[in-house]
Parts: C-alpha cells; sequence; structure tokens
C-alpha cells in the first residue's frame, strides 16, 4: 500500500460501516439488567397506557356542565389512585387524587386550589372546560403500537418504558467480544517501577474503560513486545472467539510497528493512514477472519479515534439501527485555527460561556501525546480539511457525552 496516499475520514467510516455486520447472538435478560444493551426485537404495547382516564392533579372530578365560577357543589365520594373509580352521581363532585381513574359520568378535573371546601361542598372559584386535567386512556402508549424498536439502544427512559407496558424480560444483542492489544516494548503496566526508557500502558486503560462503557465484553487484554512472532502469535489467539481485535501502537511507518506488517502479511490491511489529526496511522483489515482495527499509539490520538472511528463500527456490530456516525452541534468558535491542513483535525474543546452566547474553545496544546488536554476537554472541536477557522466561525462540536452516550 502507497504510504504517501492518505484516506479521508468519510471515505474510512464508508468503507469500515461497510464491513460491520450485527452480532448474530441474542441474550433474554431481565429488564433491571439491560442498561445500554440494544433491543434485538420489536416490542408492542398490549395495553393502552395509561390503562383508564384518570386525573392529573389532587381535586375534585365532575361534569363541565356543572363546572361554573360560583356553582356550589355536594361531594358525593373520593377516589386515591389505586381505587375502582364507579360513577359519579349527576350534579355532584367527586374528590379526586392524583392518578385516580376518572368515575363514569364525569369529564373534568378541577383542582382543589380552584375550589373552597365547606364541610361537604365545594365552591367553585372559576369555571373548566371538558377534558381539563384528565390524562386520557392511551395518552402515553396506544395499544398494538410499536412502544420501542428492534436496534433501540436501552437508556433509563427506554426501560422505564418497557416496564411500563408490562415487561419483564427482554431479548437483547449479545455483547461485542472484543480483543484488546497494546503494543510497544516500553510499557510497563501501572503498579510496576519505571525503568529507563520505559513508559506506563496507558491506552490499555483508556480504551478498557472505553469498551467497557459502550458495553463491550473483553475477551482478551494483552500487551504485545515489538516482535513479529509475538504479534502474529497474540493476534492467532486474538482471533478467535472474538469480534474484533483492536490494538494500540505499532501501525506507523517504521520497522518495529508489527501490528501492520503482520497484518500486510498473514492477514489483510484494506485501510491503512487515515487524513485524520491526531490518527493519521490507523489500519482497519482482518486476520484469520476477524476484524481488525489498528488504532495509532498516541494516547489522545486512541481516544480520539476510537470515539471517531471505532465507535460507529462497535455501534453497528452491536445491533444499533439508525445513522451509526456521531450528530454534532454547530457552535462559533472561540479560537483561531490559522493553518490549513489536508488532514481533519479533532481539537480537544469545551463549550464555554461567551458575550453573546456558547462559544467552543480549544486547549492550547494538541499534541497528540497529551492526555492531559483530553481531560481539560468536554468534546472534540472539528477543523475540516484544507480549512482555516477565523474567531466566530461555525464549527462542528461533538461532546464526548454525547459520543460516548
Ligand atoms: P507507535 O505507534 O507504536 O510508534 O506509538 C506512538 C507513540 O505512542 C509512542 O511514543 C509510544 O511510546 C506511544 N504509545 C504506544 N502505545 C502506548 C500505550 N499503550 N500507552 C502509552 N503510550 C503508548
Ligand atoms: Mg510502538
Amino acid at each position: 500500500m502507497a504510504t504517501d496516499h492518505l484516506t479521508s475520514v468519510d471515505e474510512a467510516l464508508t468503507q469500515i460501516l461497510a464491513h460491520a455486520r450485527p452480532v448474530s447472538g441474542q441474550d433474554t435478560l431481565e429488564l433491571d439488567a439491560c442498561l445500554g444493551r440494544v433491543l434485538a426485537g420489536d416490542y408492542r404495547v398490549p395495553m393502552d397506557v395509561p390503562p383508564a382516564d384518570n386525573s392529573a392533579v389532587d381535586g375534585y372530578a365532575l361534569h363541565h356542565r356543572d363546572a361554573i365560577a360560583g356553582a356550589m357543589l355536594p361531594v358525593s365520594g373520593r377516589i386515591a389512585a389505586g381505587e375502582a373509580s364507579g360513577e359519579l352521581a349527576p350534579g355532584t363532585a367527586v374528590r379526586i387524587f392524583t392518578g385516580a381513574e376518572i368515575p363514569r359520568g364525569a369529564d373534568t378535573v378541577i383542582m382543589q386550589e380552584h375550589v373552597e371546601r365547606q364541610d361537604n361542598h365545594i365552591i367553585l372559584s372559576r369555571a373548566a372546560p371538558a377534558g381539563n386535567n384528565i390524562r386520557p386512556r392511551g395518552q402515553d402508549l396506544a395499544q398494538g403500537t410499536v412502544a420501542l424498536h428492534s436496534g433501540t439502544r436501552l437508556r433509563p427512559q427506554e426501560i422505564g418504558l418497557l416496564a411500563s407496558i408490562g415487561v419483564a424480560q427482554v431479548d437483547v444483542f449479545r455483547p461485542l467480544r472484543v480483543a484488546l492489544l497494546s503494543t510497544g516494548d516500553e510499557l510497563v503496566e501501572p503498579g510496576m517501577p519505571l525503568e529507563p526508557g520505559q513508559i506506563y500502558n496507558t491506552n490499555r486503560y483508556t480504551l478498557k474503560a472505553l469498551l467497557q462503557q459502550s458495553g463491550c465484553r473483553i475477551t482478551l487484554a494483552e500487551t504485545l513486545k515489538d516482535s513479529r512472532e509475538a504479534t502474529r502469535r497474540t493476534l492467532q489467539q486474538a482471533a478467535r472467539d472474538t469480534d474484533l481485535i483492536l490494538t494500540s501502537g505499532g501501525v506507523s511507518v517504521g520497522e518495529e510497528d508489527h501490528v501492520r506488517q503482520v497484518l500486510e502479511q498473514d492477514g489483510t490491511l484494506s485501510l491503512w493512514r487515515l487524513a485524520m489529526k491526531p490518527g493519521k496511522p490507523l489500519a482497519f483489515g482482518s486476520f484469520h477472519g476477524t476484524p481488525v482495527l489498528g488504532l495509532p499509539g498516541n494516547p489522545a490520538a486512541a481516544l480520539v479515534t476510537f470515539m471517531m472511528i471505532a465507535l460507529p463500527w462497535i455501534r453497528r456490530c452491536q445491533g444499533e439501527s439508525g445513522d451509526a456516525l456521531p450528530r454534532g452541534e454547530q457552535l462559533p468558535a472561540a479560537f483561531s485555527h490559522l493553518k490549513a491542513s489536508p488532514r481533519r483535525e479533532y481539537l480537544r474543546a469545551r463549550v464555554e460561556a461567551g458575550s453573546a452566547g456558547p462559544v467552543v474553545t480549544c486547549y492550547p496544546n494538541q499534541s497528540s501525546g497529551m492526555l492531559s488536554s483530553a481531560c481539560w476537554a468536554e468534546g472534540l472541536a472539528v477543523v475540516p480539511e484544507n480549512t482555516t477557522v477565523n474567531e466566530g466561525d461555525t464549527i462542528t462540536y461533538y461532546s464526548f457525552r454525547e459520543l460516548m452516550g
């Protein structure tokens, strides 16, 4: 593969996503164990939610014909949430509480703040139209409709919605199995002393956390020496019963970059070197039929390329439907970036309050080796290819929360 050619980010994502196949296995889980998982099947609504018209407030249920300012009505009953509602005697009102079912014959509820209670009567301080303060049957979900479609990632609100239709067990796609390999003779695990020439293995921990946060199951986490043989052997082991091999480092142009070399010789290398900053050395291919995504070694580059390139692929393979690509926000830049580059730049950035609204500021040092910049940042600001940015220009911003949510 020619070393001078850089693939654009968009082209790379198109190529990589074309290889993404949703996992075929499913798990059936208790509802409270499904957070972050992806639904494998449509869920239909077996009954209207709410199942009956009910009161949105504490007050009095009556017929709107009687709901006239100044009217005095006898209170003929009392319905609390959870009780059967019965029938309203004409010309009367019934004491009712939030969530209680509306009695037959009533079509409006007046808030208790809008009546004066005198012994067993109420005097209305204002009129109320039909339907006032009533949450109609089926308002939230109508029987027979699809509450949630297959491919939906379950957030707390979707889990609550499934509970509201009585679902106790849920079919979800099984988690994606990922083998995580860090490469480099210089790497030492945290907790060990550092000898001259060594650095702590950072990516293993960043990537592990990113994979955990995105719902993957890590089947193997190994640190490889920079040797052809060790790389080949560990890739062979990693390729078994795994959906993705994710590596960091060793995919650049040097002779110590064995991941790229082994993929070229013993696997496939379909993509290498992106027009992306940070993240030029990025490889996509396969080894013994298992997809391999080789991320750059520099810690900030590994983080950014995971979020922008690996995550869309992972989402698609986890069965998530819809557009796998993240949605950015359009915001004014509070910085200038006057050096145009043929590579699309992702600046570690955050949103701050400007005099005329929110603006995007970026960390002053964007070195791909500096992870402190990513800890300061809350997202990534995009400088498109061959473009300069002047203060006030509108740019795309991806918040980490949106990317990882
Ligand atoms: P490489 O692509 O292997 O040449 O790595 C590029 C840079 O990233 C080098 O400075 C490496 O020392 C550094 N690097 C690679 N892997 C890691 C890692 N797991 N943790 C911290 N730094 C790393
Ligand atoms: Mg290396």
